[in-house]
């Protein structure tokens, strides 16, 4: 089965549409990539993030430790990584 955007699928946190994206954590909503702007689920963050070198913040912020750094790339993200290593958080 092919499912589209907009199709409904059941997850164990209950029924939730294609492309929704519900489990984003980014807080920029003005973001035009941000899935509660568009259908698009996380289509257009991560083929942002792929042209621009950078990780999407939902992966920062599933480390629970303050960014070291100010940006989002990817030697920000290893940055994060070793400062929560270093703290005893990963
Ligand atoms: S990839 Fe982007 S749109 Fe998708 S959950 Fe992460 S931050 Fe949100």
């Amino acid at each position: 089965m092919i499912r589209k955007m907009g199709d409904t699928i059941k997850t164990t946190k209950g029924a939730i549409a294609m492309g929704a994206a519900d489990f984003c954590t980014c807080t920029d909503k003005a973001c035009p990539f941000h899935p509660a702007r568009h259908g698009q689920g996380c289509t257009p963050c991560i083929a942002k993030n792929l042209r621009e070198g950078e990780i999407p913040s939902c992966f920062f912020h599933a480390i629970d430790h303050p960014k070291p750094t100010d940006g989002w790339h990817y030697e920000d993200f290893a940055a994060l990584v070793q400062a929560a290593k270093a703290a005893g958080k990963l």
